[in-house]
């Protein structure tokens, strides 16, 4: 394999199938000029996902395949894990986010603006019962928890690769990814991004699973958040004498 790349982009994936070969393409065109790999992480798709995923010359293309479903967190947590370069980028694999967003999110890393630049869905495109109860779930969210985010919901971010140390995994551990972030000390800021329909596929969650689950994750967050070993090393030396 190449040497590490500079980015890393994590896209997990579970029958995504007809979105591939557009994500790609959106892919190569947004991230022209970077040096980046791609960690697509396939979820135990039943469908072609993974057939449809198109090597590249550069072995720029990696892919990391469950034996069998998992969930969103558990393909997030091992992309990101598995990634090499000094800054990660996540991003659904749905085409609901746009990959050319990603370049500005992770010019704020470079530059040294955060640890871990958060998208926002300025303009979601989602069924209005979906808007609601996402808009209520970040509100209470973002109080219970502390992390200051206005829209968890939206996979699109970027940290430094440092940021991962700071990740439990649990299964829903992906909607708490800037709280527990910025529980061990990084530094957050948020950006607007691009927000599109689901065209093709559809969406894995319904209304029960997502609002009762993230709940009860909630009350696990803040509990361990509060728990947290907090503390310095002032000196780390040989015994006197030694
Ligand atoms: N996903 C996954 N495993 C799952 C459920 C979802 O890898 O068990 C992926 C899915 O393929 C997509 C992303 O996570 O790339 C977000 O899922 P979805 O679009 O269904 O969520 P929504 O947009 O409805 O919040
Ligand atoms: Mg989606």
């Amino acid at each position: 394999m190449s040497a590490a790349p500079a980015l890393s982009v994590v896209i997990p994936l579970y029958n995504e199938e007809e979105n591939i070969p557009i994500l790609q393409r959106e892919l190569t065109a947004a991230l022209a000029g970077l040096d980046y790999e791609i960690v697509f992480v396939d979820d135990g798709s039943r469908d072609a996902t993974i057939a449809k995923i198109a090597p590249d010359a550069e072995g720029r293309i990696r892919v990391l395949k469950f034996e069998r479903n998992a969930g969103q967190s558990a393909a997030m947590y091992a992309g990101l894990h598995a990634a090499r370069g000094r800054v990660a980028a996540l991003l659904d694999g749905d085409l609901q986010n746009d990959p050319a967003d990603i370049p500005r999110l992770v010019a704020e890393i470079e530059r040294g603006a955060a640890d871990l630049v958060c998208g926002y869905r300025a303009k979601r495109k989602d069924t209005v019962v979906k808007r609601i109860t996402s808009r209520v779930a970040n509100f209470v969210r973002s109080r219970f928890t502390r992390d200051g985010v206005r829209d968890t919901g939206c996979t699109l971010k970027a940290m430094r690769k440092e940021c991962v140390s700071a990740l439990v995994p649990f299964v829903g551990m992906h909607r708490f990814i800037p709280a527990l972030v910025k529980g061990a000390g990084f530094r957050l800021m948020e950006m607007p991004v691009n927000h599109r329909p689901r065209q093709f596929g559809v969406s894995k969650y319904g209304l029960g699973n997502r609002a009762i689950r993230a709940t009860v994750d909630m009350f696990g967050v803040r509990w361990l958040l509060s728990r947290q070993l907090r503390y310095r090393v002032a000196s780390d030396a040989p015994p006197p004498g030694s």
